[in-house]
């Protein structure tokens, strides 16, 4: 199956070319063709299927063969993301598959002026990509107008509604136009996505790639047992002699992630901490840090990581466990995008065995237990001892859960 082959134009076409892309992803082969038919689609994947290409090409593909002459840089498309990073990165796929056309895009977020914002719009833009929030401060002050909206895509939908968006979703669909199509895009199902879909969508095609909470099969996935009091030390051994250049390491709280920032910088290891209590542009400016390589660790909290997209990022590190399991599946997420292998480490203490638990039971599988030597944990875990660079991996099968 090639792009040509799901129904793309030559200007898609080689935009994809230029990204390198040979072939359609999953998801991209099953979502392209049922939204280029124009049907409402209600779609099961987890970030790093390719599911943002999977909604944009064909948006940009409808939006080209409708040919809204009459309607220049009228809003015709709205994406609703739940972070301001999945925002900046959506738009910016919009910007890149669609460079060999004439639409014009703009990314619309809290936490930054809303002047230019309002600028652009003046400008006329065909996509906008928004969080919902500030969406709601432009149409509440009219420096938008979406009654020419043909498309409403709602990504990474569960997030939205664990981040509490959904009433500001419903105000911000109440004044979309009735006819219209309509994608949502959801990493997990839930009793609320049901009916948030069935408020919004119209017979949706259901289309899935992943079992719907499962984590993704490519992340070789590992539990380290360790002492609380000496997480920081392991994880500088491990990215010490791992040799790791790139690591995106979670933490449970803001205050624990610049904590852990700090302390890498002082075992001198290059860290940044990234979280919602800090400005956009630093936010933006750590992202691209880390992307460039300038430094090797971004330490987030969940939300602030929602919507990291970086191109084969080796490893990630829980340095807690998530209390809520579903952040497990998102967090392990940002590594094995698109086919690349990557590696989901966590570094668990006595106190996180409940936590362990509940992941394990959500993703369906026994997690590998190990225990670094020279980093013994409490003698009550049981876990396989290894050496560094040694035998893990080697041993997946299946073992009990942590304690006895
Ligand atoms: P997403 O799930 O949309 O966050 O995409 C994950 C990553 O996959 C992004 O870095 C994309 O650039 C990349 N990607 C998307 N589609 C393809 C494809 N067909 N082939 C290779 N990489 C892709």
């Amino acid at each position: 199956m090639t792009f040509k082959d799901l129904g793309l134009s030559a200007p898609l076409l080689k935009a994809i070319r230029e990204q390198g892309y040979e072939t359609p992803t999953p998801i991209q082969e099953k979502a392209i063709p049922v939204i280029l038919q124009k049907k409402d689609v209600l779609a099961g994947a987890q970030t790093g299927t390719g599911k943002t290409a999977g909604f944009t090409l064909p948006l940009l593909e409808l939006l080209s063969r409708a040919k809204h002459k009459t309607q220049q840089h009228k809003v015709k498309a709205l994406v609703l993301t739940p972070t301001r990073e999945l925002a900046s990165q959506v738009e910016e796929s919009v910007r890149l598959y669609g460079k060999h056309l004439p639409y014009k895009s703009a990314v619309i977020f809290g936490g930054v002026k809303i002047n230019p914002q309002i600028a652009a719009l003046r400008k006329g833009v065909d996509i906008v990509v928004a969080t919902p929030g500030r969406l709601l401060d432009h149409i509440s002050q009219k420096t938008i107008n979406l009654a020419s909206v043909d498309f409403l895509i709602l990504d990474e939908a569960d997030r939205m509604l664990d981040m509490g968006f959904v009433n500001d979703i419903k105000k911000v669909v109440a004044i979309l136009p009735k006819e219209r199509q309509t994608l949502l895009f959801s990493a997990t199902y839930s009793d609320a996505i049901k009916k948030l879909s069935n408020q919004f969508l119209k017979s949706p095609k259901l289309i899935e790639v992943a079992r719907a909470n499962t984590s993704s099969e490519i992340v070789k996935q590992a539990v380290y047992h360790v002492d609380k009091t000496r997480k920081r030390e392991l994880l500088t051994h491990l990215i010490n002699e791992g040799k790791w250049q790139q690591v995106l390491v979670f933490t449970r709280t803001k205050h624990g992630a610049n904590r852990l920032s700090g302390q890498l910088e002082k075992d001198g290891i290059t860290a940044v901490a990234i979280h919602g209590n800090k400005s956009q542009n630093a936010r933006t400016k750590a992202l691209a840090d880390f992307k460039k390589g300038v430094v090797r660790v971004l330490v987030a909290t969940d939300i602030a990581a929602r919507g990291i997209d970086i191109d084969q990022l080796p490893h990630v590190v829980n340095f807690e466990l998530p209390n809520v399991s579903e952040d497990y599946v998102h967090r392990i997420g940002r590594t094995g995008r698109a086919g690349n292998n990557g590696e989901a480490i966590s570094l668990v203490c006595v106190d996180e065995d409940e936590f362990l638990a509940n992941i394990e039971k959500l993703i369906k599988k026994d997690i590998p237990k190990v225990w670094l030597k020279g980093f013994k944990p409490d003698p009550s875990i049981k876990a396989e001892p290894i050496n560094m660079g040694g035998n893990r991996g080697a041993r997946n099968k299946p073992r009990g859960r942590g304690r006895r």
